[in-house]
């Protein structure tokens, strides 16, 4: 099954307590199609200025991802977002944001970017998110993220749009702000209540976790001692996870439950290096090793304790 992603493919200029780099190759579009072309046909939906060079190009190339319908504005500049991690690597705090060619964007779906069966609306205006859901109506299933700005600014907006979707991939603040709930549960229970099959709150370094109507799943982040650069983690993993499941024949919990490892998994490798220099270099092996991994990190038996003979 194809899919297709909606989003920012950016230049980011990154600073994190190990390095820093001044102009690499972002986007919350970028890292999701990235991490979703090891799995399946990815069409990326975007924007981009004519700064926007060959090895950029090259890198969505080699990762055989349809850019038909990343528009090219010759005389503009690519949206460029600048930020800076402490030793909590879990927030960034952003230093610059500059919209450029992204100010205006008006996503433009080829008939075949329409056709697909899985969407993922990535961090966009949530009005155009919903233009864009309603020009896929054989989408089987479509998943959303957002932004803490469109829960302050366009929340009426915004909620309509989380209507029309069937998953949310959003971090734990977010969900919190968006329910106006501080407990984590009941936050994921609002948002399945209107109406969506799945939630997904990402918690950075302690992982993420899965809310359907009847199942709880939860997945740790792997364990890794050298945490590079976590730009665009969460647009990996939800890159893992959808396109997981494009692969696949019909989505059910199990089907989740191994999305949700494959994100984590392809999460995990972002990280290592700055922006999408390492994904960019993964292979088939190291995926299923990591996966094999997450298995056996959280596997245990259901071998119920009797009460020992030296318990008071
Ligand atoms: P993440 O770390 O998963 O939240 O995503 C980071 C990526 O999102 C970076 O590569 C940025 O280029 C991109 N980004 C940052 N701010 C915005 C924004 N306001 N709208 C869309 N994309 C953004």
């Amino acid at each position: 099954m194809s899919l297709t992603v909606v989003g920012s493919v950016a230049f980011d200029a990154l600073e994190t307590p190990f390095g820093k780099r001044d102009k690499i190759l972002g986007g919350a579009a970028t890292h999701f199609s990235l991490a979703a072309s090891f799995f399946t046909q990815v069409n990326a939906v975007g924007v981009v200025g004519g700064d926007f060079g060959g090895d950029e190009w090259g890198v969505f190339r080699r990762h055989h991802i349809n850019t038909d319908d990343i528009e090219v504005i010759a005389d503009g500049k690519t949206f460029f977002w600048s930020g800076r991690y402490d030793y909590d690597m879990n927030t960034a705090e952003t230093l610059d944001t500059q919209l450029n060619v992204f100010e205006t964007f008006d996503p433009k779906l080829s008939e075949n970017s329409k056709r697909a069966k899985l969407l993922f609306l990535a961090n966009i205006q949530p009005t155009l998110q919903k233009r864009v859901r309603e020009q896929c109506p054989d989408a089987k299933f479509v998943a959303m993220d957002t932004m803490n700005y469109w829960i302050t600014s366009a929340k009426d907006a915004l909620l309509e749009t989380v209507k029309v979707v069937d998953c949310t991939i959003i971090n734990d603040a977010e969900a919190r702000q968006l329910t106006d709930e501080p407990n984590i549960h009941r936050a994921a229970k609002k948002i399945l209540d209107l109406g969506l099959k799945a939630v997904v709150i990402k918690r950075g370094e302690y992982g993420a976790t899965l809310f359907t109507k009847d199942g709880y799943f939860a997945t740790p982040a792997y364990p890794l001692e050298s945490v590079f650069d976590p730009t665009g983690a969460g647009d990996t993993f939800a890159g893992g996870f959808m396109g997981y499941l494009a692969s696949q024949d019909s989505i059910e919990d199990d089907t989740l439950r191994r999305a949700m490892v494959y994100g984590s998994v392809m999460a995990s490798f972002n990280v290592e290096k700055f922006g999408t220099q390492r994904v960019d270099a993964l292979d088939y092996p190291e995926i299923n090793q990591r996966f094999k991994a997450f298995k056996k990190m959280t596997h245990f038996e259901d071998i119920p304790f009797e009460r020992a003979t030296t318990a008071a």
